[in-house]
């Protein structure tokens, strides 16, 4: 497996590939790599006849107060874990060679940006539709690969590679989880044993959420009043944000129907985690 610690040496990676002809799939990361990521991996070994993965915690998506610092990072386990999924060539470049002095261009899809996760941190997508576009721009993958576990993140690179014609092709993979079903997350290693007990509570609170709306609940706020409570119950919770939205436009829903998504965002202790899933619901 190659590592790429430069955007030279990627440019020269993809051009040798695409003279040979090869279509190109990238498996954008922060690292830390979990069975997330990996799925992610796989699905593009399986379509692609070069993988390439890159690792960069990127400073632009962090709000000040955020965890960049302490985000955690491990290159030498990543570039292991990467190889073992079918991934090709690792690009995992300084913050230096991204963001050189002086920088100052940034990509900001407006609409989908100001509800759920961009309410609560400002600037967050602003910074990754900009690597995002970046990475587009150094590797011009055919396809790139997200998980479904950042929904809105997702709908966004969507809605910013129609906007600007990006030739990418952007395939969501769905949420790996824990057999307990707490979804896995590079941040689950910052929580304590108890904390990671009290996790749990996003997924239970999804899946009540899901049951009331089975059973034929249909009104969004006394689902939401359902999930608080599940999650409050747990010792260490604070509620950051649940929504129920329409799952293409975001925009919150009072009457349940149609694709309807289910998504929260906890703080579990000092830990942010956030949680999603999609229903069809049809009458
Ligand atoms: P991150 O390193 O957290 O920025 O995540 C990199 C990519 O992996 C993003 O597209 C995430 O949506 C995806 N991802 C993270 N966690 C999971 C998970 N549990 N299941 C599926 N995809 C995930």
């Amino acid at each position: 497996m190659e590592l790429l610690p430069t955007i030279a040496a990627v440019r020269n990676y993809v051009a040798a590939a695409r003279h040979r002809g090869l279509t190109i799939g990238l498996v954008p990361t922060m690292g830390y790599l979990h069975e997330g990521h990996l799925s992610l991996a796989r699905a593009a070994r399986q379509q692609n006849d070069v993988v390439i993965m890159s690792i960069f915690v990127n400073p632009t998506q962090f709000g000040p107060n955020e965890d960049f610092a302490r985000y955690p990072r491990d290159l030498e386990r990543d570039r292991e874990l990467a190889a073992g999924a079918g991934v090709d060539a690792v690009f995992a470049p300084a913050v230096a060679e991204m963001y050189p002095a002086g920088y100052a261009t940034y990509v900001h899809v407006e609409g989908l940006t100001e509800v759920l996760c961009g309410a609560s941190r400002p600037g967050h997508f602003r910074g990754v539709t900009t690597v995002v576009s970046k990475l587009f721009n150094i590797v011009q993958p055919d396809r790139a690969y997200f998980g479904q576990k950042d929904y809105q993140q997702a709908l966004v690179i969507k809605k910013m590679v129609r906007d600007l014609n990006f030739p990418v092709e952007i395939i969501t993979i769905p949420t790996v989880r824990e057999a307990d079903g707490l979804a896995l997350s590079s941040r689950n290693k910052y929580l304590t044993p108890e904390q990671r007990r009290s996790a749990l509570s996003l997924h239970r609170a999804l899946n009540l959420g899901s049951e009331l709306i089975k059973a034929g609940e249909r009104e969004a706020a006394a689902v939401r009043r359902a999930m608080e409570k599940e999650i409050t119950a747990w010792p260490e919770t604070r509620i950051d944000y649940i929504a129920i939205s329409d799952a293409g436009t975001l925009k919150p829903l009072e009457r349940i129907a149609g694709r309807v998504l289910l998504a929260l965002a906890v703080w579990v202790g000092n830990t942010r985690l956030i949680d999603n899933v999609v229903l069809e619901v049809s009458d």
